[in-house]
Order: structure tokens, then C-alpha cells, then sequence
């Protein structure tokens, strides 16, 4: 009996289980990424493309016109600031506007184009005249959704005839009513209770599914399920598309699930390298020295921009107090801060508001702010155990050396045992990590 059915999946999308708080987390970071990016992330590595039909030519484009989208959308497209195809929007958006339509699972990192691709595949396959739904887009939460939603309707601005409407939970609709949107967008939950269960969408005439951040979906166990479910219910000929920023086994297993006979892009991370860094390391004897020697570094050198790591949300608050009280315009990026307020933070130091950006490890964790000349280790990473985190060092340090800039990293050393994960970071990395006098600081600049 399906009603009981879909009562069920209303249950398991209720309880919290206990992977939950994975899921909160991997949200979160991923609507924050969204909420502060204003342009691509910069890749330089080559797209992978593995072709259904190896043998069918690949095409790829360089500008917009090449793909004959329809001059609504052409100037949607244009109106948003885009001059030309994003690496992987070059042989995406061709794939996913050949006729007939073809699948697609593709990866790569948050702000490379993905969704911006997707919203222009739905719209181009979109029949303004059919006043029912023949698009369906899934997200793994409602913020998230919101979004996607924001990116349908700025690029669709000029095509008014396309409506949207949002399948989530506190959206509740009449029995018996049948929807006139063309573009659905919404979590897995209400969108399968939509399609089976209250029939306000005919999932037969679904044209294009999207399946959009697949591996923070798969967090969630009842995600999966519905996300399947609902994929089961549409046409042989409907498009499936799904999208992933990173691609562990589990995310896989679920995409080839999702997507039959599927194209796969994949665009490798660009890699963080310490080479074009200056790394050093001051030694102090306190908390209120490394502060003193932090103090000392500004007044020496110029500094565009900088942030400073600390281990605890208490320090980096002292911290950011006692920065405030000697003249400087600090940020504080807080752990207890809901992402909207972190996200206004953190766009409010990339516009040069702030020069200082003091945060905790967890709060900058998955986030890029490309343009830091300086990093500065007030406490060492180190993980759970208190060995040397090598990848959140690297991670840290990699961003002030980006575009061929030369990038400064100074490292705070207090203890016997900071020293130690100092010097065994040092050979992880086998790069040398200078010794600095914060009472002669010539040799820096
Ligand atoms: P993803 O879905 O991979 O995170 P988005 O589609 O959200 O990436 O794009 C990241 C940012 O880059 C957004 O601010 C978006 O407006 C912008 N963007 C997307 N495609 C282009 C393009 N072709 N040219 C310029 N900017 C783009």
C-alpha cells in the first residue's frame, strides 16, 4: 500500500540518526562555500571525461554562443557576469544539451560551475507552453535548495514564461492540486511525498533530473532511499544528472545507482604546495608573548591581509580582544556562529573590511580566501591525539601562495611539545621552516 509506504519515509526523514551531526557539518560548510563565493574557483589541472560511447566524438566549447541557447538565456547568461564556459562547463554543457539528452555524473570541487551548469541544462530543456513540472532538482537541505533556487531564477530573469517552486518540507499545498511550475526544486523527502504519495507532480513527465551534492545527500541514509525512489518513478528518456564535489566509494556506488549509462567529468583539486611559500617560526615562552611577537610582526612588515589560526574558539576570542584593543580592525570567526553570520564575516574580510581574520581550525575548515599574503599559526595543528596535522598545515599555509604570489608563514612556538610538532611538520614536508627574531625583522620583507 503506497500511502503507508510514503507515511514510513515521512518517519525515517524525521529521526535524527546518528550520522546526522556529519551531515549538519558537511551542510553547513558547503552553504557557507555558497554564500561567500562571488566567482570561479581558479583550477589549472585538465578535465578527465570518461564518454558513455567512447567512440562518439567529444565536443567541447569555448563561448556561450557555440551552445545556441535561446537568446533569453543567452543574455541570462551574459547578465550574470559569465564571459565564457567554466572548465568543466566546456564539455558538460554540451553533453547535457545534446539531443537526444544524455546522463551525467560529474565532480569537482565547490565553486567550479557545477550548479551554474545544471541551472542552464533545466532551463534549456524546459517547454515554457507545458504548464506542468518537467524538471526535478535535488538538494540535500532546504538552505541549500534556496540557493539553487537563486541561481535559477537570476539566470531565467529574462525568460518569465518559467516558473519555480520548492518542494520542502513547511511548503504545504491543497490536496488534489496539480502544479504548473515547470522547475521543481527541493530536499528528497517532500519531492517523493510530491510524486507518489499527494501526486501534485506527474513524475512520467519529467524531462531532466538533478541529483546536487551528492555526497553530502548520501550523509543520510533516508536521502539515499528517496533519492532512488523518486528516480525509479521517472521515464526511461528522462535526463539524470548528478553532481559531487568530492567522489569517495560510498558517493559511486549511489551515482551509478542514480544514473544509468552515465558521461563522467572529473576535475581534480588543484594541488596546495608549500614551494612558492616563505615559512618560519618564532619561539616565546606564553600566550601573551606570541600575542607581543604577532604585535611586533605588523608593526614591521606590511601586510595586506591576514589570518591567524588558534586551537580553541577562547583563545582565537582573546585573541581577537586584545588585537582590537592595539588599533587593529580584526574579524572573528566563531564556532558558535550560524553559517549566515560566519559567511557575512568572511565576505566582509575578503572585501578588505577587515585585515585581520582570527578563527579556530573547525570555523575555516573547507573554505577559501584565496587572497591572505600572510598566515600565521598562533597554535600549531595538530588532531585529536596531538600529533601534527600535516594536511590542515598544509591546507593553512597553501592559500597565501596561490597565482604564482609568494606567500609568508609564521608559525608560533611556545613549548617543548609545539617545538616537536614543529619540527616533525618540517619533515613531513621536508622544507625548512626558518627560524625568525621578532626583534629584527629586516630579513623578512
Ligand atoms: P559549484 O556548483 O561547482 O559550486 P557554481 O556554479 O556555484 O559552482 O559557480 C561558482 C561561482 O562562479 C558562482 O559565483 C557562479 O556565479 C560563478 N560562475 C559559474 N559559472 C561561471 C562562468 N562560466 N563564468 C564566470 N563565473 C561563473
Amino acid at each position: 500500500d503506497s500511502s503507508s509506504a510514503a507515511a514510513k519515509s515521512e518517519v525515517q526523514g524525521e529521526k535524527k540518526p546518528a550520522d546526522e551531526d556529519d551531515k549538519d557539518d558537511k551542510a553547513a560548510q558547503s552553504l557557507l562555500n555558497k554564500l561567500i563565493r562571488s566567482n570561479l574557483v581558479s583550477n589549472t589541472n585538465q578535465v578527465e571525461v570518461l564518454q558513455k560511447d567512447p567512440n562518439s566524438p567529444l565536443y567541447s566549447v569555448k563561448s556561450f554562443e557555440e551552445l545556441r541557447l535561446k537568446p533569453q538565456l543567452l543574455n541570462g547568461v551574459y547578465g550574470m557576469g559569465f564571459n565564457r564556459p567554466s572548465k568543466i562547463q566546456e564539455t558538460a554543457l554540451p553533453m547535457m544539451l545534446a539531443e537526444p539528452p544524455q546522463n551525467l555524473i560529474a565532480q569537482s570541487q565547490s565553486g567550479t560551475g557545477k550548479t551554474a551548469a545544471f541551472v542552464l541544462a533545466m532551463l534549456s530543456h524546459v517547454e515554457p507552453n507545458n504548464k506542468y513540472p518537467q524538471c526535478l532538482c535535488v538538494s540535500p537541505t532546504y538552505e541549500l535548495a534556496l540557493q539553487t533556487g537563486k541561481v535559477i531564477e537570476q539566470m531565467g530573469k529574462q525568460y518569465e514564461e518559467v516558473k519555480l517552486v520548492y518542494a520542502i518540507r513547511g511548503n504545504k499545498l491543497p490536496r488534489g492540486t496539480k502544479l504548473h511550475e515547470q522547475i521543481v526544486i527541493g530536499t528528497p523527502g517532500t519531492m517523493l511525498d510530491w510524486c507518489s504519495k499527494f501526486k501534485f507532480i506527474d513524475p512520467k513527465k519529467i524531462k531532466v533530473f538533478v541529483l546536487d551534492e551528492a555526497d553530502v545527500m548520501i550523509a543520510t541514509q533516508g536521502h539515499q532511499d528517496q533519492s532512488i525512489r523518486i528516480q525509479r518513478m521517472l521515464p526511461e528518456n528522462c535526463q539524470m544528472l548528478l553532481f559531487s564535489a568530492t567522489f569517495e566509494e560510498t558517493v559511486w556506488n549511489f551515482a551509478q545507482r542514480i544514473v544509468p549509462e552515465p558521461n563522467i567529468i572529473k576535475l581534480k583539486r588543484e594541488e596546495e604546495t608549500l614551494d612558492t611559500i616563505k615559512q618560519y617560526y618564532v619561539l616565546c615562552n606564553s600566550r601573551e608573548e606570541k600575542f607581543q611577537a604577532l604585535c611586533n610582526i605588523y608593526g614591521a612588515i606590511t601586510i595586506a591581509q591576514a589570518m591567524v589560526f588558534c586551537h580553541t574558539r577562547k583563545t582565537a576570542g582573546w585573541l581577537a580582544g586584545e588585537l582590537s584593543r592595539e588599533g587593529h580592525q580584526v574579524a572573528l570567526l566563531s564556532g558558535e556562529m550560524q553559517v549566515e553570520q560566519r559567511a557575512a564575516v568572511i565576505d566582509r574580510f575578503r572585501n578588505g573590511k577587515e585585515k585581520v581574520l582570527v578563527t579556530t581550525n573547525v570555523c575555516a575548515r573547507g573554505i577559501d580566501v584565496e587572497q591572505v599574503s600572510v598566515v600565521i599559526n598562533f597554535d600549531l595543528p595538530v588532531d585529536r591525539d596531538g600529533n601534527p596535522d600535516n594536511e590542515t598545515y598544509l591546507h593553512r599555509i597553501g592559500r597565501t601562495g596561490r597565482f604564482g604570489k609568494r606567500g609568508l608563514a609564521i608559525n608560533m612556538v611556545d613549548s617543548k611539545s609545539s617545538m616537536n610538532i614543529l619540527i616533525r611538520i618540517q619533515d613531513h614536508f621536508s622544507k625548512n621552516i626558518e627560524k625568525l627574531d621578532t626583534d629584527d625583522l629586516d630579513e623578512i620583507e
